[in-house]
């Protein structure tokens, strides 16, 4: 079993099968582990670093050119 993969069926078990910022249930083949702080920011491959978030939410979470769709939620860009 590789590492991400026992990450992810740690954080499943914590997170109770939910991604961490829409808190919704999803299968764990839909969610992505994801560094809480970047790893090339210093980040860690530490459980206490690791998140599991479904796609959707990755994707807008992550994605910084996607911001600018985001200005209703409470992501703010200054
Ligand atoms: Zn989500």
């Amino acid at each position: 079993m590789n590492v991400r993969k026992f990450f992810l069926n740690e954080l499943f078990l914590k997170q109770d099968g939910r991604c961490n910022l829409c808190f919704l249930n999803f299968k764990k083949e839909k969610l992505i582990v994801d560094h809480i702080k970047a790893k090339c920011l210093g980040g860690i491959d530490k459980l206490e670093n690791l998140q599991l978030l479904c796609f959707k939410c990755h994707d807008e979470y992550k994605t910084p050119k996607d911001m600018g769709e985001l200005k209703n939620r409470r992501i703010s860009v200054t």
